[in-house]
């Protein structure tokens, strides 16, 4: 008897483990680890993963399995392996590390169903619902409630006629398109033609077509290119003269565009000197990280691009991450135009079925690199050459929901498996990345200047405090205005980046400073201006903006902060001449929207392009002259202690759009801390001197890369209870780790409060301590045990976002 060891589909704390199921006969050959199948549980049947097949188990009363769900694993060794160590190092459960890397349409879906129980026939249930299971052995349950059946079904089931199903679900199907071809040759078809009754006109039409074209081809077109009917070929396939079949086709989202074929560049001394260890490495198989350091425009891609070659003519493969914001077609078209149909692109703006699609050409081998946001770094390959990690600061490379994992670890492990190089590059390398490489665990390699040695453009921080004081009280600073002005009538391009993040508008009475606040959560309410409403972006909770002031009944109440629609409204009335682009979250949403609105830009349909984050990356068109930074500091005031570094990296980010070609750059920084180190060494684009002055900071307030951290954060109805169990778990964590750990809490969190739960947070900072995992383990099997309770306990090791 052969049994499969499966994870269920059931993220809880109890079925957190391996459980035993008999392979009936029939799927004994078929049945693998890394499968998904079906598999009974309680009352449901649920989606499952193999792990493991054993020939017996301790286990008495043994269920069987019920049906594979694939026909060979979505999880090779490696990977299942790999969900172990993710399991163990961010403590998540196993459940949701193989879900994690499997593409959306991969994840199971359960569809209720109520059917006929066994033996009974429709004629037994009453008038109202017999019709439903005449015909049909099952009724959706979607369809019984939109019918208002339930309570008739529930009566039924009561009376043990009917029964209700869980039915698992792919979520997404493969694509299948009818494909037509001929059975014979050109010359037997001549031949079968002349057989044919002389009034089938069409049908000789379309073997003739086999007789010109003989390869199979897809019915859709065959009906396009002869004008025939479907009847038309149907009567030759019955004629065995043609056959029909369906073949599995990929959605293709780069299916309209065509790449231009790029060849290697011959490299530069710096880039050359650089390149060396890197094929070194992929040439003797030897495992090394390496923090490939240069500013924007200094030759890292073409370095990316060189190394991925020589992995391939190896006959290995390459895995590229790229943060999704700079996952653009510009940026896509670097690697398909070097590799063209060799490269998966995976990124969010596709669909589930065309995300599917390229996973399974990354499965099936049918590609040798994927380039992919940071899920990317789970590509089903099985003989990985090398890993790179493109912006490697960039903080969306740590997941925020289980598993809490970062891309930079998952890469260095599965890296450490194929005994391959991890490549890392930034301009302005994350604190912990750039000192690991000055203590040489890291191999640093540098690139200092840009490429043809174009200088890095020119910046002009402005202190907007003066301006004030000047009886200026735009947005604009004088200086900018006068700067985008000049390129309109030089017919330069300009980008008006807005630093969003930490800067929601927010309604307030100006007579008396109320801000309105959630009243669920304790964060203000942000505005939205279709249908003047304000909406919590934690909860959900919408309302309308009050036409008085709640606390002072001043009329003067109204929304604060500066969006991108308040600038573009602005632009228009002090530039109306200027054409502007505006780039966020709004003008986006639909799919290609951004790819739209980028390439009108590139073709000069506009003078300014105005955005968030999202145009702070990727965009290198050779028009751009002027950058301008509206709000520099709206970030250094978030309590995160990454806020100077985040702000640092932004900046520098952004200065580095202008003048990367012909015409010299030139940027704008307006602020109101102008003499903060992050602003001024963003400035000069000094990195170095900002490494140290962080290290400092770092240094002394027990901040990584001197501490690592570990945040457990509570959450309940009650504040007194959040409060009592944080303190019980604050004085556990301090019993049991080293007096070199320093453990802050209980504090209430950044945001104390979201959708009614009161947040409170122990924070651990440490050097060594080789037993937190199993002590933070204990934690969570504690209290995932007494959930009843209505207690959360979240634990993140390693967290980026400390609210
Ligand atoms: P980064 O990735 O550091 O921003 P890129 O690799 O994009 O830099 O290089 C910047 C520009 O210089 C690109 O237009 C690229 O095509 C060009 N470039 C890179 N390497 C070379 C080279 N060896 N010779 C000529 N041009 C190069
Ligand atoms: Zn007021
Ligand atoms: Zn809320």
């Amino acid at each position: 008897m052969k049994i499969a060891n499966v994870i269920v589909d059931v993220p809880t704390k109890q079925t957190d483990r391996p459980f035993d199921y008999i392979i009936p006969k029939e799927w004994e050959n078929v049945i693998q680890p890394g499968m998904r199948i079906v598999v009974p549980f309680g009352p449901r049947k649920i989606q499952g993963f193999v792990t493991d097949i054993k020939a017996g188990s301790e286990v008495k009363q043994l269920r069987e399995m019920i049906e594979p769900m694939d026909l060979e694993p979505v999880l090779n060794k490696e990977l299942l392996h790999l969900g172990e160590w993710l399991t163990e190092t961010t403590l998540c459960f196993k459940i949701f590390a193989y879900q994690a890397m499997l593409p959306a349409a991969l994840k199971a879906k359960y569809e209720k169903m109520v059917r006929l129980a066994p033996g009974m026939k429709a004629e037994c249930l009453p008038q109202k619902i017999k019709p439903y299971f005449t015909n049909h052995k099952s009724l959706d349950w979607e369809e019984a409630l939109k019918d208002g059946l339930v309570s008739v079904l529930q009566q039924e089931a009561a009376k043990g006629k009917l029964e209700v199903v869980y039915v698992v679900k792919e979520r997404v199907r493969k694509k299948q398109v009818k494909f037509v071809g001929p059975l014979f040759s050109a010359a037997e078809l001549a031949v079968e033609k002349e057989k044919i009754q002389a009034n089938a006109e069409k049908q000789k039409q379309v073997l003739d077509y086999f007789i010109d074209h003989p390869n199979p081809m897809e019915l859709r077109k065959l009906l396009q290119e002869t004008n025939a009917s479907a009847a038309t070929v149907k009567a030759l396939v019955a004629k065995k003269l043609l056959f029909e079949e369906e073949m599995e086709v990929y959605r293709n989202p780069f299916e309209h565009r065509t790449f231009e074929h790029t060849y290697p560049l011959p490299l530069t001394n710096a880039q050359a000197a650089a390149i060396k260890p890197i094929h070194a490495s992929i040439e003797s198989q030897k495992h090394e990280v390496f923090l490939l350091y240069g500013v924007t425009g200094s030759g890292k891609t073409e370095i990316y691009l060189q190394s991925i070659q020589k992995v391939i003519e190896k006959g290995q493969e390459a895995i590229v991450l790229v943060p999704e914001i700079s996952l653009t077609p510009q940026m896509v078209n670097r690697f398909k135009g070097r590799f063209g149909d060799l490269v998966a692109v995976l990124h969010s703006g596709l669909s589930a079925g065309e995300k599917y699609d390229e996973w399974r050409k990354i499965q099936r081998k049918e590609v040798k690199v994927v380039v992919g946001a940071r899920s990317a770094i789970f590509a089903p390959f099985e003989n990985i050459g090398i890993i790179i990690i493109d912006e490697e600061h960039e903080t969306s490379y740590k997941q925020e929901d289980m598993p809490r994992y970062h891309a930079r670890d998952v890469a260095i492990e599965r890296a450490k498996t194929y005994q391959c190089p991890v490549v890392l590059g930034s301009a302005t390398p994350s604190l912990e990345s750039f000192a690991r490489a000055q203590k040489k665990v890291y191999h640093l390699l540098t690139l200092s200047s840009r490429m043809n040695e174009r200088p890095l453009p020119a910046v002009d921080i402005i202190d907007m405090r003066e301006e004030l004081r000047a009886g200026n009280r735009s947005m604009f600073s004088r200086k900018l205005f006068d700067m985008l002005k000049d390129r309109i009538e030089k017919g330069q391009q300009s980008v008006l980046f807005l630093n969003k993040r930490g800067h929601s508008s927010f309604v307030m009475c100006r007579d008396c400073g109320y801000v309105v606040n959630c009243p669920n959560c304790d964060i203000s309410l942000t505005y939205h201006r279709a249908g003047s409403r304000m909406k919590c972006h934690y909860c959900g909770y919408e309302s309308h903006i009050p036409k008085v002031c709640p606390e002072c009944s001043s009329e003067y109440i109204r929304y604060f902060g500066t969006g991108t629609q308040k600038v573009e409204e602005e632009l228009g009335k002090i530039l109306p001449e200027a054409r502007v682009i505006r780039m966020d979250v709004d003008t986006t949403g639909r799919k290609g929207s951004h790819e739209r609105l980028l390439k009108e830009f590139q073709e000069g349909k506009a003078d300014i392009l105005l955005g968030t984050q999202m145009i702070a990356k990727g965009l290198d068109f050779p028009n751009i002259t002027l950058v301008g930074v509206l709000s520099a500091d709206t970030m250094l005031h978030l309590p995160d202690f990454r806020s100077s570094e985040k702000t640092f990296q932004l900046l520098t980010q952004v200065s580095g759009r202008a003048g990367r070609h012909q015409l010299p750059g030139e940027v704008v920084i307006q602020t109101y801390t102008p003499e903060h180190y992050s602003i001024e060494l963003a400035g000069t684009q000094n990195y170095d001197l900002f490494y140290q002055r962080e290290m400092m900071i770092r240094k002394l307030h027990h901040y990584p890369p001197f501490y690592y951290l570990a945040l457990i954060t509570l959450t309940h109805e009650h504040l007194m209870t959040v409060v009592a169990e944080t303190e019980k778990i604050v004085h556990y964590v301090r019993s049991q780790v080293s007096n070199q750990a320093v453990i802050l809490g209980p504090a209430a969190s950044p945001i104390p409060r979201i959708n009614n739960r009161y947040r409170y947070q122990c924070l651990i900072k440490y050097k060594r301590e080789p037993n937190l995992t199993r002590i933070l383990k204990k934690i969570l099997d504690q209290y995932q045990k007494e959930t009843k309770n209505g207690l959360l306990v979240s634990i993140d090791i390693n967290p980026f976002i400390l609210m």
